[in-house]
């Protein structure tokens, strides 16, 4: 794997993240589910990486069959986004220097 496919495989994860941040808060949208679903087929390392593929395949099981993440579940689950995506963002900001 060439150094450009690896760049565009991260580019892809961190979309798919900001989905996942954003489909939190609205409701089941088919588009964003598609997206996320996919997204789980092809790339579950990725998400299991970020310790949020469990998490992640619950809330669109819920939030897609008719019933309601929890407030709580919610909340849990931003704070673990948030907490990786700003390990990887310091990880990475260290590599640099
Ligand atoms: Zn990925």
């Amino acid at each position: 794997m060439s150094a450009d496919e690896i760049g565009e495989a991260k580019a892809g994860c961190r979309e798919v993240l900001a989905e996942v941040w954003a489909f939190l808060d609205n409701e089941c949208d088919q588009n964003q589910r598609d997206i996320l679903r996919q997204h789980l087929d092809e790339c579950s390392p990725c998400l299991e990486q970020y310790g949020i593929e469990e998490h992640l395949k619950i809330l669109l099981a819920r939030k897609c069959g008719g019933d309601h993440a929890s407030a709580e579940f919610k909340d849990r689950l931003r704070a673990c986004i948030k907490e990786k995506v700003l390990e990887r963002t310091q990880a990475k900001a260290e590599q640099q220097q």
